[in-house]
């Protein structure tokens, strides 16, 4: 099968929203007055972001859905996207398997496939997505006050924790293996908390390389500080990997570091007002995602975790940073 024939087999469909979109050497969109558009681009490699073996259907779902996690943290609503795929061979069943987990991740979210480029090399994932949102009213991570509640979305560390299983670091029961690595490979963006969250939230972003590392964008971002309630932190990770009976029997480093340096969570991290309480739990309700607050925004720079009792856990730093290289 050539290029074309590959191209026109997979990925070709008819456009829905688009004025144009596979086969030109541009896509058209055309996008609503007085919205803005929202772009953003991430690239999946094979034996850094993906096992060679993961099954082609989840890489299909994953690769788009990194990709909607970050028009979420903007809360924009996904358009469309384009596809740069180098492939090493045409691999029919797989070409099948990745396209079929792509579009269905993709017409959920009413985000259609308008073009891209298809080369032969070392497997290669690049999708560059296209979101709108009224203007102005973009989530950015600059937003944040001093006061503000700072929330994470549903549940954190699971995915580095199926990582570290998979890798054969620790031992982890079957079951709780396969909720952890449902977390890993396919992940859910929060897409509609992020447009609910529009005028609410203060600042957001979404979390693919750990809570700590990139709540820090934030904070740098917009000048402030935060102290980040440890136990709070762990608490969300308890529901996904077999039950909270496994999770918590797991060693508490162990549970701080996925939690808080873990990455591939792909939850949102968002700031907002205490005035904005009622507001964020109504937004959360009606994207049926939970949200749950974990630390304050502070006027004082830096970032500290801290314990139950208030204490601030700053021996264990090292820790995180040699286990997120
Ligand atoms: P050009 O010669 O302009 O670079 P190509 O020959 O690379 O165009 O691609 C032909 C058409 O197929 C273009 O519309 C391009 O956007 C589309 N296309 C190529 N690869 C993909 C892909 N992986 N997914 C979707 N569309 C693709
Ligand atoms: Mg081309």
């Amino acid at each position: 099968m050539g290029e074309f024939a590959l191209i026109a087999q997979y990925f070709k469909r008819p456009v829905q929203r688009a004025v144009l979109g596979v086969g030109d050497d541009c896509a058209l969109l055309a996008p609503r007055p007085g919205m803005q558009l929202a772009i953003s681009t991430d690239m999946l490699v094979q034996g850094r972001h993906f096992f060679a073996d993961v099954d082609p259907r989840t890489l299909g779902h994953k690769a788009l859905a990194v990709n909607l996690s970050d028009l979420a943290a903007t809360g924009a609503q996904p358009l469309a996207f384009s596809l740069a795929l180098a492939l090493p061979s045409v691999d029919a069943p797989w070409l099948q398997g990745f396209s079929e987990g792509m579009f269905a991740l993709a017409d959920a979210h009413g985000c259609e496939l308008v073009g891209g480029d298809t080369t032969q090399g070392p497997l290669n994932i690049c999708i560059t997505v296209f979101g709108e949102v009224p203007a102005g009213q973009a989530l950015l991570r600059s937003g944040a006050q001093p006061g503000d509640d700072i929330y994470v979305s549903g549940h954190l560390g699971d995915a580095r924790l199926a990582l570290e299983a998979l890798l054969g670091h620790i031992y982890l029961p079957p079951a709780a293996l396969a909720a952890a690595r449902q977390r890993l490979e396919s992940p859910s963006p929060r897409v509609a908390l992020g447009t609910a969250l529009r005028g609410i939230a203060s600042s957001a972003l979404d979390l693919s390389d750990g809570l700590v590392g990139d709540l820090g964008h934030i904070l740098q971002a917009s000048a402030v500080g935060a102290e980040l309630q440890a136990d709070e932190v762990i608490a969300r990770m308890a529901a996904t990997a077999g039950g909270p009976g496994v999770a918590l029997s797991l060693p508490r480093d162990l549970q701080l570091q996925c939690c808080l340096a873990g990455g591939d969570d792909y939850e949102l991290c968002f700031t907002a007002a205490a005035h904005q309480r009622d507001a964020v739990q109504q937004a959360s309700r009606a994207a049926q995602t939970p949200v749950h607050c974990v630390g304050r925004i502070t006027a004082e720079p830096g970032l500290r975790v801290v314990d139950a009792q208030g204490q601030a856990m700053a021996q264990r730093w090292a820790s995180f940073d040699h286990f997120s290289a």
